[in-house]
């Protein structure tokens, strides 16, 4: 199984996504999880350093892409999930999306995606540029993180948009979405009553979410008490509706302007 996670930027993608990586393997789920991110913060908690990125590699080797050894970037992490970074060009030059579709084009090349029972790729949020979309031409399905605001649920649709568009052409749909760091969720299910996509988990604000990423760790290394018993909880509760192979949704995106209308109207 495929899925991407994608996200305005900073709600929350890599946190869920290496949490929920970590939970599908306390399930016995072999996993590789994929930052697609420049920034290469993705999979630190389940590696617990920052590994050697794509495009590092890449360089070492003068870009002779035939010459780079699966295991040279793809690297063990907590629980046997397996981690790899594109990482990206420098800041301000050159283009972050072509080095996702580098990325997906060397698990395809070497047909790494198929060791795995899932592979979770973690995108950031603009899927304007082709090359942040090229993970959805391999997924099965994909999910979107969004909170209970305009500003993330703006952009959720807009990628909904971009999935349903891609769905034309590959064989993807939208599972779901997974509401992040908000108490309530009543601007969210507005826009999924008005869309038909729905609400696949919720994580409320959480502070030791916040401080598992400033230890470098995943919740599930925390000790099971309060806030963390809860995160555990509602990140196993998204894995498990994951691994079931979730319904295909119909969503009927909106555009930016009935979303601004939409959601503006109490
Ligand atoms: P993204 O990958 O979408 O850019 P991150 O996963 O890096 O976002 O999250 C941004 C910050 O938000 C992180 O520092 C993390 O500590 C915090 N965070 C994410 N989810 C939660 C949550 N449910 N509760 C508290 N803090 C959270
Ligand atoms: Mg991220």
């Amino acid at each position: 199984m495929i899925v991407s996670i994608y996200g305005k930027g900073g709600i929350g993608k890599s946190t869920t996504s290496s949490n929920i990586a970590i939970a599908m393997a306390k399930r016995g789920a072999r996993v590789l999880q994929v930052g697609c991110d420049p920034k290469h913060d993705s999979t630190f908690t389940i590696t617990k350093r920052m590994i050697p990125t794509l495009v590092e590699i890449l360089e070492e080797h003068d870009y002779h892409h035939e010459e780079i050894e699966p295991s040279e970037v793809i690297f063990r992490g907590k629980m046997g999930v397996d981690a790899m970074e594109s990482g990206g060009p420098a800041a301000g030059a050159g283009c972050g999306g072509y080095v996702t579709g580098e990325a997906v084009k060397f698990l395809r090349d070497h047909k790494l995606m198929d060791e795995y029972d899932v592979v979770i790729f973690d995108v950031l949020g603009d899927v304007v540029c082709g090359g942040f979309a090229t993970p959805l031409n391999h997924s099965d399905f994909a999910c979107v993180v969004t909170a209970n605001d305009f500003d993330s649920l703006f952009a959720a649709n807009r990628i909904c948009a971009a999935v349903m568009a891609k769905a034309k052409n590959y064989p993807i749909y939208i599972a779901g979405l997974i509401v992040n760091r908000c108490p309530d969720t009543d601007h969210v299910e507005r826009y999924c009553d008005r869309t038909g996509a729905r609400i696949v988990g919720h994580v409320p604000q959480i502070d030791e979410i916040r401080r598992s990423r400033l230890a470098g760790v995943s919740i599930f290394e925390m000790k099971r008490i309060g806030g963390i018993a809860l995160a555990q909880d509602r990140y196993l509760e998204i894995a498990d509706y994951l691994l079931s192979e979730p319904e295909a949704l119909k969503v009927k995106p909106l555009t930016d302007r009935e979303v601004f209308e939409h959601l503006r109207s109490e």
